[in-house]
C-alpha cells in the first residue's frame, strides 16, 4: 500500500478571540465598504485556517449580470472578514463556468492565489439567490505572511523524482492498512530503474512554472507546477503533481520546493475489482461475472493504443457509485453496497430485486462504457467518467443511472448535457410484461448511445447538436444500431416486450422495405420511425463491410459530423471515415476505392446515392432520392516482367532475335509500358516490335534515328498510341519482343528489356435464364413466380435483366426481381397503359437494378409478375439474368 502523507497538524484555530476579530472586520466592511444596506456577518470559522468558513449577506441588492465579476468584487471587498491581512492582496481566480440550479440560484467558484500561484485547498464559493442578490460566501481563505519569496531551490525534475520514488514503493504488506472489511490494501510496485524524466515543456513564463514530462512509467503525461502549501502560520512554496500508475490508481503529491520533503501524498482514485450476478444479454440466465469484463469480451477489435490499465476498474469503492456510472434505486437515489473480500467487492444481489436491477444496470452501463472506449469514445471525446485520469476532456460526468421500480416516461430515457456534466439515464418497468428495462441490454445500450451521439456530433460541448428532425431521427437510429451490433441482433427490445419482432415495425435485415424517399411520408414523420430507416441503412453497411468495421467507421464518422446533420450529411461523414479507415489499415488504392464504393452502394440502395438531395436536416421536405451508386472504380494492379538476354542481333536479317517474358494472368490489359536496352552502332537499321499473348503486334521502332547509337527507350500508351490496341487483351501468357537489323554493316546486341502492364479488373460474366411460359392470372396480386439459381460466387458489378412477357395491356402488370438475399426491386410498375407486350431489358447502369450492385450473385433469383387489373391477360415467356462480377 502506497502510504498517504499529510504533514499538516490538525489544529484548532477557531477560538473566540479569532471569531471576534473577524466579526469586527465584517462590521467594518459593512459600515464602510459594502454598497447600500448590504451587511455581512461571520457565521462560522474553519478550524484549520482559523478564518471565516461562511460569511452571510443581509439586505444585498438584487444584482444584474456578470456573476463572476460580481463574485470577485464582493470577495475582495470583504477580504478582512475572510481573514486576509491589510497588506495581503485579495487574489482570487474564478472558474469561468458559473453553475446554475434548476431554480435559478447561481454559484461561482473562486480559488485563492498568492503572487500568482494557487494556494492548496484555499477556495471560496459565492452563492447568489435566484433574484441575483449575494447570499453568502463559503469556503476558506488563507492568511499569508508578508512578502514570501518565490524562488524554489528544488527543480521540477527533482520533485518528480521524489514523488516517483514514493509511489514506486508499495511498502511492506505487513504494514498495509486494512480496508473497512479488515483486508490489507496493497498496490503493485513500479520499476524506476530505467526512469529518466524527459521534459516536454517548461512554464518559465508563468508564476507557477507548469512543467510537463513524458508519461512513462506513469500512464499519463506528468505536469509539475508550483503551489503554496499552508503549514502552521505560513505557506510553504511547493511543487504539485499528479501521478497515475498502471493499474488505475492516481496520487496527488506535493513536494516542498525548498527542502524536497513530501508534504502531501493523497490517493485520488481507488479502483476496485468486483463480481456480481447479472444478465448481460436480454433473456439470458443470470450469471456471475467479474468486473470489469475483459476487453476481448465484446467481440470488437481491441486497439493497440489503449492506455495502460484499461479496462479501468468499474468500482471505486464497495458500492454501485463507480468510475463511469452511478447506478441508484428510486425513490431515494440509494446505491447498492457489496461486501469486500480478498480485495474484491462482491454483490450478492438477485437481478429480480431492485438492488439487483441497479447492479445489473451498473454492469451494463460499465460494459457499454468499455465497448465504446474500444471504438474510440474516450476521455478527450467527452465520454462519461468520474475521473478522466489525466487523459483530457472534462471529468465528473459518470452516468447517473436511475432504476425506477415502476414505469417511467418513455419506458427508458437518457439526457446528456455537455462534457463535464453528468448525463441522466432513467430505466423503468414495462408493465405489460412486468419485465424491467434494466435487465435488457438492448434498451440500456440504446439509451447509452444517445449519450455517445449527443457528445460526438458537433463536439462534446454542444448539447443541441441533434435537434433537427432528421438528426434526432438518426439519433434513434444510431442507438438501435449500436444495440443491435453489440448484441449481434436485428431487433431491439424483443425480450422486454416479449415479442419476437421487438419494438420496431420491421426487422433490420435486407427485407426492410423503405428508403430515403419515404421520409416525410406515412409514418416517417416521427423520430423513432425515421431512426428505423437510418438504422436499416447502417445494418446493411454492417453486412457489407462487417459489423465491427461498420461500428468503428460509424463512431469515427460521428466525430467528423457537424451539428444537426441531415441523413446525407451523416452519409458523407461515413464515406469520409470509411476512406480514412481503409487507408489506415494499409489498403492499396484499389482496395480503398472499392471499400468506399461498397459503402456508396449501401446508401444508394436506400436512395441516398450521389444525386440524392434534401431540403435540410430540420425538415422532411425537398427530398430527392438517387438509387445509383457512383461508377465502380477500375483496378490498377500493375504487373512487372524483365529479361536480360544479351542476344547478338544478326546483321541484315529479317528474322532477327526474339526474347520472351512470361506474365501471370491478372486481368485485362489497361496500359503497357515497355523499355528496351539495345546496344547498336546505327539504330536506323533496327526494327523492334512487341507481341502480346493473344498475338497482337505493335511496332515500337521502325528504322528511325538513322546513325544514332544505342536504343535505350521506354514506350507508353501516352507516346505510342499503337499500344492502345493491346488494351482489353489478356495480361497473362507470353510477351515477345522481336528485334531485327534490316541493313548491312552495323551490328549490335539486345541487352535487356522490361514490361510494366497496368491490369484492369478481371471481369467474369454469369448468366441464367428461364423459359417458364407461365400464364399470368388475371387481376390477382400474388401473380406468378419464376426462379433461377446461380451457383457461381462473386460480387455483382453490373446486372442486366431481359424480360419477355406477352400481354394485351401492360399497364396491368407489376414485375419485380428478387435477389438471393431478399432484395426486391420493382422493374415495371403498371406503366405503359394499353401497350402490348413487355419485351425489354433493364440494367444496373440505368439505375433500376443498381440495388444489386455490390451484392453476392450466388443463390436463387426470382422474377414475380402480377396482373393487377381485370380483363386483359398474358404470359411470362422467358427471362434472362446476366451479371458481370
Ligand atoms: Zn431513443
Amino acid at each position: 500500500m502506497i502510504h498517504e502523507i499529510d504533514v499538516r497538524e490538525p489544529g484548532d484555530r477557531a477560538d473566540n478571540s479569532r471569531r471576534e476579530t473577524l466579526q469586527a472586520a465584517a462590521e467594518e466592511v459593512s459600515d464602510n465598504v459594502l454598497p447600500g444596506d448590504h451587511r455581512v456577518e461571520v457565521m462560522s470559522l474553519d478550524a484549520t485556517t482559523g478564518n471565516a468558513a461562511v460569511v452571510s449577506s443581509h439586505d444585498a441588492s438584487p444584482g444584474q449580470g456578470d456573476h463572476v465579476a460580481r463574485a470577485l468584487r464582493h470577495v475582495q471587498r470583504i477580504s478582512p472578514a475572510l481573514g486576509l491581512t491589510a497588506d495581503q492582496p485579495p487574489e482570487y481566480v474564478a472558474d469561468p463556468v458559473e453553475q446554475t440550479t434548476s431554480a435559478g440560484a447561481v454559484a461561482v467558484h473562486l480559488r485563492q492565489q498568492y503572487k500568482g500561484i494557487l494556494i492548496y485547498d484555499a477556495a471560496e464559493t459565492v452563492r447568489f439567490e435566484p433574484d441575483g442578490s449575494i447570499r453568502e460566501v463559503a469556503g476558506s481563505s488563507v492568511t499569508a505572511p508578508p512578502d514570501l519569496p518565490v524562488a524554489p531551490t528544488v527543480t521540477p525534475e527533482q520533485a518528480l523524482r521524489s514523488a516517483a520514488d514514493h509511489v514506486a514503493q508499495p511498502g511492506d504488506p505487513a504494514d498495509a492498512p486494512l480496508d473497512q472489511f479488515g483486508q490489507p490494501m496493497t498496490d503493485p510496485g513500479l520499476d524506476l530503474t530505467a526512469f529518466a524524466p524527459v521534459q516536454r515543456t517548461s512554464g518559465a513564463d508563468r508564476a507557477d512554472r507548469p512543467t510537463t514530462f513524458d508519461a512513462p512509467p506513469f500512464t499519463h503525461v506528468v505536469t509539475v507546477s508550483l503551489v503554496w502549501f499552508p503549514l502552521g502560520d505560513s505557506l510553504r512554496l511547493a511543487w504539485h503533481t499528479k501521478l497515475a500508475v498502471p493499474g488505475g490508481a492516481a496520487f496527488r503529491i506535493i513536494v516542498d520546493a525548498q527542502d524536497g520533503r513530501l508534504l502531501l501524498v493523497k490517493r485520488l482514485t481507488q479502483a476496485v475489482a468486483g463480481r456480481a450476478t447479472v444478465v448481460l444479454r436480454p433473456g439470458a440466465p443470470a450469471a456471475a461475472v467479474d468486473f470489469p469484463l475483459a476487453a476481448t469480451t465484446y467481440g470488437a477489435p481491441v486497439p493497440a493504443n489503449l492506455p495502460a490499465g484499461f479496462p479501468y476498474d468499474w468500482l471505486t469503492d464497495t458500492t454501485t457509485r463507480g468510475s463511469s456510472v452511478q447506478a441508484v434505486i428510486e425513490p431515494g437515489s440509494t446505491t447498492v453496497s457489496g461486501t469486500s473480500q480478498n480485495g474484491k467487492v462482491t454483490f450478492q444481489t438477485d437481478p429480480a430485486t431492485p438492488d439487483g436491477l441497479a447492479v445489473n444496470l451498473f454492469a451494463l452501463c460499465s460494459s457499454m462504457h468499455d465497448l465504446l472506449y474500444l471504438l474510440g469514445f474516450r476521455e478527450v471525446d467527452g465520454n462519461f467518467q468520474a475521473d478522466n485520469l489525466g487523459n483530457g476532456g472534462r471529468p465528473a460526468d459518470a452516468v447517473l443511472a436511475h432504476v425506477h421500480p415502476g414505469a417511467v416516461w418513455g419506458t427508458a430515457n437518457m439526457g446528456s448535457p455537455p462534457d463535464g456534466s453528468q448525463p441522466t439515464m432513467n430505466m423503468g418497468l414495462v408493465t405489460s410484461t412486468n419485465r424491467h428495462t434494466a435487465l435488457d441490454a438492448d434498451v440500456v445500450f440504446h439509451e447509452y448511445t444517445h449519450g455517445l451521439t449527443n457528445r460526438l456530433v458537433g463536439g462534446a460541448l454542444d448539447d443541441a447538436s441533434l435537434d433537427a428532425i432528421q438528426s434526432a431521427g438518426m439519433g434513434e437510429g444510431w442507438s438501435d444500431f449500436f444495440a443491435c451490433t453489440a448484441m449481434g441482433k436485428t431487433v431491439v427490445g424483443d425480450w422486454v416486450v416479449n415479442q419476437p419482432g421487438g419494438i420496431r415495425r420491421f426487422r433490420y435485415d435486407e427485407s426492410f422495405p423503405d428508403d430515403y424517399g419515404d421520409l416525410g411520408t406515412g409514418r416517417y414523420d416521427e423520430v423513432h420511425n425515421i431512426g428505423e430507416l437510418w438504422c436499416a441503412t447502417l445494418m446493411s453497411l454492417s453486412r457489407v463491410i462487417g459489423a465491427w468495421t461498420a461500428a468503428q467507421v460509424v463512431v469515427d464518422a460521428l466525430k467528423l459530423t457537424a451539428a444537426n446533420p441531415s441523413f446525407l450529411a451523416a452519409r458523407d461523414g461515413i464515406l469520409l471515415a470509411a476512406d480514412h479507415y481503409s487507408q489506415a489499415r494499409g489498403d492499396d488504392a484499389t482496395t480503398r476505392a472499392d471499400f468506399v464504393h461498397s459503402v456508396w452502394t449501401v446508401f444508394a440502395q436506400r436512395g441516398m446515392g450521389p444525386q440524392a438531395r434534401t431540403g435540410g436536416a430540420a425538415n422532411l421536405t425537398g427530398i430527392v432520392t438517387d438509387f445509383a451508386p457512383p461508377p465502380r472504380p477500375t483496378a490498377t494492379a500493375t504487373l512487372h516482367g524483365a529479361a536480360a538476354p544479351a542476344l547478338a542481333i544478326p546483321d541484315n536479317q529479317v528474322a532477327g532475335v526474339i526474347s520472351r517474358i512470361e506474365l501471370p494472368e491478372s486481368g485485362p490489359v489497361e496500359s503497357v509500358s515497355v523499355t528496351v536496352d539495345i546496344t547498336h552502332t546505327y539504330i536506323g537499321d533496327l526494327e523492334v516490335a512487341l507481341t502480346s499473348p493473344d498475338g497482337h503486334s505493335v511496332a515500337l521502332h521502325s528504322r528511325a534515328g538513322s546513325s544514332g547509337h544505342d536504343l535505350h527507350h521506354t514506350w507508353t500508351n501516352a507516346d505510342l498510341p499503337g499500344l492502345g490496341t493491346l488494351t482489353g487483351g489478356p495480361s497473362g501468357g507470353t510477351w515477345t519482343l522481336a528485334v531485327a537489323d534490316r541493313a548491312a554493316r552495323d551490328t549490335g546486341r539486345l541487352d535487356s528489356w522490361s514490361l510494366e502492364i497496368a491490369v484492369g479488373e478481371k471481369r467474369t460474366g454469369v448468366e441464367a435464364s428461364a423459359t417458364p411460359a407461365l400464364p399470368i392470372p388475371d387481376n390477382k396480386a400474388t401473380g406468378i413466380r419464376s426462379e433461377v439459381t446461380i451457383t457461381e460466387t462473386g460480387v455483382i458489378s453490373a446486372l442486366l435483366l431481359d424480360v419477355d412477357i406477352t400481354h394485351t395491356y401492360i399497364g396491368d402488370l407489376e414485375v419485380k426481381l428478387v435477389g438471393p438475399d431478399g432484395t426486391r426491386v420493382k422493374v415495371h410498375g403498371r406503366t405503359g397503359a394499353g401497350n402490348d407486350n413487355l419485351i425489354t431489358t433493364y440494367t444496373s447502369e440505368s439505375g433500376v437494378l443498381a440495388s444489386f450492385v455490390g451484392k453476392q450473385v450466388q443463390g436463387t433469383w426470382a422474377l414475380t409478375v402480377a396482373d393487377r387489373a381485370g380483363q386483359d391477360v398474358g404470359k411470362l415467356n422467358r427471362w434472362r439474368l446476366a451479371a458481370t462480377l
